[in-house]
């Protein structure tokens, strides 16, 4: 199967083994985040399993706007689908979840999610269409490059209902070209668009395989959106150079 189609396998799936520890046991140990753009990071694997009141305003904000059906992609412990069930009194609209980790699954479905789906959303084995889908904590990651931003926009639109929505976020990496002055350094300019991070994990003796992740600006996302038959607004920016966009189907 070609590689944009695939799920993890637990043996290279460092994030979704570091969500089952946690889910488990309330506590595990530390997520690694490397690439060479960055020095070595951590996230913190608690900030998975947040809780609406620890979610930043972006997300926060993502979940008031979501209504009807709802689907979750690339959900993780399941924390934003959490919020919105135990949050919104809501007893007809349907909440689907998926990833491509299957140890993350497990950890949602152990939450009590009954609509967990491993699989990667560009596979084409889902059917059913969404009133809001949501992509939280750098959604246009998925994208990997820019050049395969409209293959995630298109398949979106896809899984949309007429009149749904998609709320999704993003961080515009301009800041790590700034000098002190505020000044942008040329070479953010040159060669591929600078939003673009090859990372890799690693949890334990787990590691995981490199994967591209895309960071893109706010006019970046617009120009591709309405280049993909959507229009496209900034619901709000967030604390950092972060931001989260809607995107709904031009008429
Ligand atoms: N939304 C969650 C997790 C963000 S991390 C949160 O905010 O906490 C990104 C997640 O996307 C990971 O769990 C990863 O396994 C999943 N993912 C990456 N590519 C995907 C794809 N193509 N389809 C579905 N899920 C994907």
């Amino acid at each position: 199967m070609e590689k944009e189609y695939q799920t993890l396998t637990p043996e290279k799936d460092p994030m979704g083994a570091a969500i089952a520890e946690y889910q488990q046991k309330g506590k595990a140990g530390k997520l690694r985040v490397l690439s060479e753009m960055f020095d070595e990071d951590e996230i913190p694997v608690n900030y998975l399993f947040r809780t609406y009141e620890q979610m930043p305003a972006i997300e926060q904000k993502a979940l008031e706007l979501t209504k009807g059906d709802t689907l979750d992609v690339g959900a993780g412990s399941g924390c934003h689908t959490l919020a919105l069930i135990s949050k919104k009194d809501d007893q007809t609209s349907r909440h689907t979840a998926i990833d491509i980790s299957p140890l993350a699954c497990e950890a949602m479905r152990a939450q009590g999610l009954e609509d967990v789906r491993c699989v990667n959303l560009m596979a084409p084995n889902l059917s059913q269409k969404y009133d809001t889908i949501l992509l939280l904590m750098n959604g246009t990651g998925i994208a990997g490059k820019l050049e395969r931003l409209p293959l995630l926009l298109n398949r979106l639109r896809q899984l949309l209902k007429e009149g749904g929505q998609v709320l999704i976020d993003s961080s515009d990496l301009c800041y790590l070209y700034e000098d002190e002055d505020g000044d942008t350094d040329m070479e953010m300019l040159e060669g591929d668009y600078y939003g673009e991070v090859v990372y890799q994990m690693r949890y334990k003796n787990i590691r995981g395989e490199d994967f591209d992740w895309l960071y893109t600006d706010y006019n970046t996302l617009k120009t591709f959106a309405e280049n993909c038959g959507f229009n496209c607004e900034k619901v709000m920016d967030g604390e950092h150079y972060e931001f989260l966009a809607r995107l709904t189907e031009r008429g």
